[in-house]
C-alpha cells in the first residue's frame, strides 16, 4: 500500500502529462476526469442511482426470491436500465478491462455492507464463475474483482475453488424464464462437497437481471449442502418495468 502510494507520488508528473495528452474518461458518462478523480467524476458519484438495499433485510432484491429460495440478505449497488450510465459503467469495466473501478467499487460498498447487521459473519465470498474458455479471452471475471474488493473491507476471504463453471452457457436471450433456469442450474458444479455445510456464504455477482444465474449458484449448492445461508450482492441490478 504504502509502496503504491509513493510510486504513485512519484510518477504524478508524468500522470498529468499523459492525462493532458489523452485525457482520462468518466467510465460513467465519457466527460474527462481531474487527476483527483478517481474512475468516475464528481457528477457521476452524486448521481448514479445507488439502491441502497443495504439498509433492509427485505428488500425488492429478497422479494424476487420469495418463494423460491431462501435468501438471508442481498443487496445491488446501483440499479441498472438500458442506456444508462450504469450500463456504460459496467460495460467500460468488462469489455475495455476497467477492473481497478469493479475493485474500488467494491471496496466501497464492502464499507457499507460492514456496518449492516444483517450482512455479519459472513464466511466465504463467492463470485459467479465464469467459463474457463471465457475468463482466459476476457483475462478475469469481472464478479471476482469485484468480490476482491468487497474482501478487502469486509475481511471475509474469496473462494474461487469452491464453484465452478463446468460449460459455457448457451446464449440466454432467446430462452423463457424456465429454460434459463435450467440452463444456469446445470452449469455450476460444486468441488467440495462439505467446505460450506453451515456456512454463511454470499455469492457475489456483476449484474443480477432474472436472477437465473444467482439462484443456478444458489440451488447447486442446496443441494449438497442444504444448511449453507445463501446472501447475494452485485453491483447492480436490473430494474423491473
Ligand atoms: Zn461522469
Amino acid at each position: 500500500m504504502t509502496k503504491n502510494f509513493v510510486l504513485r507520488k512519484l510518477m504524478r508528473p508524468w500522470d498529468d502529462f499523459l492525462n493532458l495528452l489523452f485525457p482520462r474518461l468518466c467510465l460513467a458518462c465519457n466527460e474527462p476526469v481531474a487527476f483527483d478523480e478517481a474512475h468516475i467524476c464528481l457528477d457521476c458519484q452524486a448521481l448514479l442511482p445507488e439502491t441502497d438495499f443495504h439498509l433492509s433485510k427485505i428488500n425488492d432484491f429478497t422479494a424476487r426470491f420469495e418463494g423460491r429460495l431462501p435468501v438471508e440478505a442481498a443487496a445491488a449497488l446501483f440499479f441498472f436500465t438500458k442506456k444508462s450510465k450504469t450500463q456504460h459503467l459496467i460495460h467500460q469495466i468488462k469489455y475495455q478491462d476497467k477492473r481497478e473501478a469493479a475493485f474500488d467499487l467494491g471496496r466501497y460498498y464492502g464499507q457499507k455492507l460492514l456496518q449492516q447487521p444483517h450482512f455479519q459473519g459472513i464466511d466465504y465470498l463467492i463470485p459467479v464463475p465464469m467459463h474457463i474458455k471465457k475468463r482466459i479471452q476476457r483475462g478475469f471475471n469481472q464478479a471476482e474483482i469485484f468480490a476482491n474488493g468487497l474482501s478487502e473491507t469486509l475481511n471475509v476471504p474469496v473462494n474461487t475453488s469452491v464453484l465452478t463453471k463446468i460449460k459455457a452457457t448457451e446464449t440466454q436471450t432467446k430462452k423463457t424464464r424456465l429454460e434459463r433456469l435450467k440452463n444456469a442450474e446445470d452449469v455450476f458444479h460444486l468441488t467440495d462437497k462439505t467446505l460450506l455445510r453451515d456456512k454463511k456464504i454470499l455469492i457475489v455477482d456483476d449484474v443480477m437481471t432474472s436472477g437465473a444465474t444467482l439462484e443456478g449458484c444458489a440451488n447447486s449448492i442446496l443441494a449438497e449442502t442444504p444448511t449453507t445461508k445463501i446472501y447475494f450482492v452485485t453491483l447492480a441490478i436490473a430494474k423491473t418495468t
